[in-house]
């Protein structure tokens, strides 16, 4: 099955740029004017309208713009509960700490397995529905042998990228006995959770787990196959991101507070910068400077962080708003880090970008330009989703 969509008036390819390049530079590829065909679940062939090659059905794009489908690097769809009144209150004043992930851990050991995959897949329509056709999933509102396993193995039922973030925050039990946890982490808890999850993480903050206890989680996941990740620098600077690079970890996520020597050796790695615009919205913290990290020649990945805690927003498109406004991304900036940002920090070369060979993961845009996207916040832009090549929206 071959399907056209034609007369697409700005289309995103997000073909490769120069590794450091400028400021100006059309890192999202742009063509005007445009047609995509999908064969199967991959796209055959771009390129001027006028010269689209036959298909079994072509689709009248109208002018309007197309993009990649948004790869959202960084989640946690499988909880039970929320936690709106901790929001609530902290609108009202309170700070945010590490610590109220333990009350969304009491709900998840809780719920049952369907009562989760029930809230999870309607997290990912909704996800769907606002142009995501990637999503990574994590772990980490299980804490003991039985749930982390549990989550993992919900979160494999809908997609490879998944998580193991056993080492999140300490749980009550253990209270005072870091150390004790994480000899479970990477013992028995990384025995059962290991067979389901492609990643490692860890939550290196204080009030989480140490720089220690962080490598000794990054090193025994590593050992056991799965590649490192790290949440770190959410809530002060730390030793996370040099730890971060040092053990080549695809992303670091969050880096909501870099010394000058974060930006210098994540600028001379491979390891991606993954902001979490809907972090700082929702917790009032200050947002990390993304023209200091871009200038300096670090890669940026844009996610939602979606948790009942500090980001409880699905929709990438408005992060992607509060990133330009905020964080002082440019538009083309922010588009190609919710794409091809995504899938670089989740070392995926066949997705992020719309050229022969990919996988057809495509969106069409209600509006003529992908600028809507952070012009017009909050509103729904998204008009027609294919992921796999199957039109999903
Ligand atoms: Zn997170």
């Amino acid at each position: 099955m071959k399907t056209l969509i034609t007369n697409i008036g700005e289309l995103t390819t997000n073909a490769p740029v120069p590794e450091h390049a400028a400021a100006g530079d059309d890192r999202c590829g742009t063509l005007h004017d445009a047609a995509v065909l999908i064969d199967g679940d991959r796209i055959a062939w771009v390129g001027p309208a006028a010269e689209a090659p036959d298909a079994d059905e072509a689709i009248d794009a109208e002018g309007r713009a197309v993009i990649p489908g948004f790869v959202d690097s960084h989640s946690h769809l499988v909880f039970g509960g929320d936690r709106a009144a901790e929001f609530e209150a902290r609108m009202q004043g309170q700070k945010y700490a590490a610590g109220g992930i333990r009350s969304t851990v009491a709900a998840t050991r809780a719920a049952t397995d369907d009562e989760l995959r029930i809230r999870l897949r309607g997290f990912l329509d909704e996800m769907l529905a606002q142009g995501t056709t990637t999503v990574e999933i994590k772990s980490g509102y299980g804490l003991d042998v039985a749930t982390e396993e549990r989550l993992l193995r919900l979160a494999a039922e809908v997609t490879p990228e998944v998580t193991f973030l056993g080492a999140h925050v300490v749980p009550a039990e253990y209270a005072d006995r870091g150390d004790d946890y994480v000899d479970l982490v990477t013992g028995e808890m990384l025995d059962a959770c290991a067979p389901h999850a492609k990643w490692i993480d860890v939550f290196c903050e204080t009030g989480a787990f140490t720089v220690p206890q962080s490598r000794r989680v990054l090193e025994a996941g590593i050992a056991r196959g799965l590649q490192p990740r790290v949440h770190a620098s959410q809530l002060g600077p730390g030793e996370g991101v040099q730890l971060a690079v040092e053990l080549g970890a695809a992303s670091i996520d969050h880096g909501t507070y870099l010394t000058d020597d974060d930006v210098t050796a994540l600028a001379g790695s491979e390891t991606v910068l993954t902001l979490l615009p809907g972090v700082e919205f929702s917790t009032r913290q200050p947002y990390p400077d993304a023209r200091r990290l871009i200038d300096a020649g670090v890669r940026v990945a844009i996610a939602c962080d979606t948790n009942p805690g500090s980001s409880f927003t699905s929709s990438m498109p408005f992060c992607i708003a509060v990133a330009v406004r905020d964080m002082r991304m440019t538009v083309a900036e922010a588009i190609h880090a919710a794409t091809a940002g995504g899938a670089a920090a989740l070392r995926r070369t066949d997705i992020g970008r719309i050229a022969p060979g990919m996988r057809a993961d495509l969106v069409l845009l209600k509006s003529p330009s992908r600028v809507h996207l952070a012009y017009r916040p909050g509103v729904p832009l998204v008009d027609a989703v294919w992921k796999d090549g199957v039109r999903a929206v």
